[in-house]
């Protein structure tokens, strides 16, 4: 057996910690984010011979895991994030659209939020105090997460999200739960939603109230479920047409686009990684310039990547040396609101599809990618299911979108939140009001 694999904030090469710690800490207390401190080698043969999401992910994540003391439950723990399926939809010879909406949330978010509620509810000690997880969402993140700890004992959820610029759908899902979860409008961005997380974590009266912790995907124990569909369909492709898979990857805080690159590092066949961004192009300039310039977040279609200072760049760059080694690692295109809409309308004449606005973001950029004749076996990352964005997809193409039943059961509950000012100040006494 070899070493455990620890972990180190992407700020301090030096002290490492487990696998669980990482997961209960979330941000490192340097501000950074956790990243493996050495990466295993994954027996590929014996992955591509497992045939559902649990046991793929029971040997992808294995590694991370072994030596910690969540090692031996790890596959209780994948069978229970893991419960629904990551389809890999056929659309025309070489391009594929990778299903990541059929969980509860009917999100790809749902993946990580799983993963990691199984996690923290084996890690809570009984009778302990009671932990908090903190999430800011721009739409999907906070009722993934607010579903997958809804009604766990000893877990308190504090869900924000920026009052008015999530989608009507998206707002019922975050504000939907009560019981042990507190959703909070933000006078703000999702920006300013961020930030105040990120202060609460170095807030010592509310840490000696309670024992924070997130479940935003700058989380180790999000980010690592979601390595676990791009090694199935890979795999699915590798076996099928003996070359790797391309993917374009809706992207707004990275997590998604970091598990790929992950996935690939440990050798799964993956070929390109292209980031689709809406007009929040942060990234695309940073990778055109080679400076980082993170701005305010800018309101489009595909709202769940409206983010002007992707947390997940920090882990991206700490895998690369330069900014050359970053280039030919990922790349990334800008789409705005016009082609987002045409790609909706032309999505549903051609294949039939009804793509919520960030597929269509990837399904356009995959258009130029053929246009500019770039080989390969594409496959489009879906995010989330049209329903959820239905005020914008359902104009577009004339005709209402069948709601998933576990959407439907969702959107019949009552809503409650808590409007906030966009400051520590007003999220502390909020946070606290009424707490088990
Ligand atoms: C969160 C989200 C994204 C962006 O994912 P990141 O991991 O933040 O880059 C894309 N699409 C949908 C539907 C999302 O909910």
């Amino acid at each position: 057996m070899t070493e455990p694999i620890r972990f180190h904030s992407t700020r301090d090469g030096a002290t490492s910690i487990s696998f669980s710690q990482a997961l209960l800490q979330g941000l490192a207390p340097d501000g950074g984010l956790y990243v493996p401190t050495s990466w295993p080698s994954i027996d590929i043969q014996a992955l591509s011979r497992e045939t559902c999401l649990p046991g793929i992910a029971n040997r992808l994540i294995g590694p991370f895991v072994s030596g910690d003391p969540l090692a031996p439950q790890l596959p209780d723990i994948t069978a229970e994030a893991f419960n629904f399926p990551a389809p890999l939809a056929s659309l025309e010879e070489g391009l594929g659209v990778l299903e990541l909406f059929h969980g509860p949330t009917a999100a790809f978010k749902d993946f990580g939020a799983r993963f990691l509620a199984a996690n923290f509810a084996r890690l809570r000690q009984p009778g302990s105090h009671p932990i908090t997880i903190l999430v800011a969402t721009s739409g999907d993140t906070g009722g993934a997460v607010a579903a997958a700890f809804h009604n766990r004992p000893g877990i308190n959820v504090g869900v924000l999200f920026p009052k008015g610029l999530v989608s009507p759908t998206q707002e019922r899902q975050l504000t939907c739960w009560g019981g042990n979860v507190k959703s909070f409008a933000v006078r703000g961005t999702f920006d300013d939603c961020q930030r105040l997380v990120k202060q609460a974590f170095v807030d010592p009266e509310l840490r000696q109230q309670t024992q924070l912790s997130s479940a935003n995907s700058i989380n180790l124990g999000r980010l690592l479920p979601q390595a676990v569909y791009y090694a199935a369909s890979s795999l699915e492709v590798w076996k099928k047409h003996g070359e790797p898979a391309s993917y374009i990857i809706p992207s707004g805080n990275l997590g998604n686009a970091a598990a790929c690159i992950w996935a690939r590092k440990v050798g799964l066949p993956i070929r390109d990684i292209v980031l689709a961004h809406n007009a929040n192009q942060t990234v695309t300039d940073f990778l055109r310039t080679g400076e980082w310039r993170p701005r305010p977040s800018i309101a489009t279609l595909a709202s769940a990547m409206d983010v002007g200072n992707p947390s997940n760049m920090e882990r991206l760059r700490s895998l690369f040396a330069d900014l050359a080694q970053l280039r030919t690692a990922v790349s990334a295109e800008t789409v705005d609101d016009a082609a987002i809409r045409d790609r909706i309308r032309k999505g549903f004449e051609r294949y039939g599809q009804i793509w919520c606005p960030h597929t269509a973001t990837a399904a356009e950029v995959y258009e130029r990618i053929i246009a500019g004749k770039r080989p390969g076996r594409w496959i489009i990352v879906s995010t989330a299911h049209p329903a959820k964005f239905s005020e914008i997809v359902e104009p577009l193409i004339g005709r209402k979108i069948p709601v998933p039943e576990a959407l439907a059961k969702l959107f019949a509950r009552p809503t409650e939140f808590t409007e906030i000012e966009p400051e520590l100040a007003s999220l502390r006494p909020a946070l606290s009001v009424g707490r088990a």
